[in-house]
């Protein structure tokens, strides 16, 4: 159905492709060299960009925890596991004696598990503070990720530069010819 891109297929550069080097598929765990035929293909194929399409949405349910209506559902499951908390402390007190004044971590009020902004991964990881900036799992999600955001901004910035010429590099030399 797509044919934005070719299978790597030795180190030919086939007909139509945009590049002169092959180019690694983004998704993570496929990785595949490539040769794409759209200037601005991430993907080595159609099954890695509906991966990618399945990704976002699992991303976009994550990022759903981190919404007022999350928050305010976690609120109250950790409002619940106080009040059962105190329950079982009450039936047994000598239990409590040590940990008194010490708060577990609860999973449900994590506000600091955030999901990796790497299509294809799936790996949560926790910040510090919720302000945090920190968007990648790893060194190597975001190396992947800057390498293609870098190539597409080069790109974008030579289309500009090819749409209008004469204000990006305005001639002012005589012709001498
Ligand atoms: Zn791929
Ligand atoms: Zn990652």
């Amino acid at each position: 159905m797509d044919q934005s891109h070719f299978p790597c297929q030795g180190r030919e550069r086939p007909e139509g492709c945009h590049t002169c080097r092959p180019r690694r598929c983004l998704l993570k765990g496929c990785e595949r060299l490539f040769w794409p035929r759209r200037p601005q293909a991430r993907y080595c194929s159609a099954s890695c960009q509906q991966a990618a399409r399945r990704w976002r949405r699992w991303q976009a349910s994550q990022r759903y925890r981190g919404t007022q209506q999350g928050q305010e559902q976690r609120r109250q499951q950790s409002r619940r596991y106080r009040v059962r908390r105190r329950e079982r402390q009450a039936a047994s007190a000598d239990a409590s004696s040590s940990r008194d004044g010490q708060r577990p971590a609860l999973p449900s009020e994590d506000f600091s598990t955030r999901c990796c902004a790497r299509p294809g991964c799936y790996q949560l990881f926790s910040v510090q503070h919720e302000h945090s900036c920190q968007r990648f799992c790893s060194g190597a999600c975001r190396l992947a990720l800057r390498r293609v955001l870098d190539r597409e901004a080069r790109y974008r910035a030579r289309r500009r530069r090819q749409r209008r010429p004469h204000l990006t590099r305005p001639c002012h030399c005589p012709d001498t010819s």
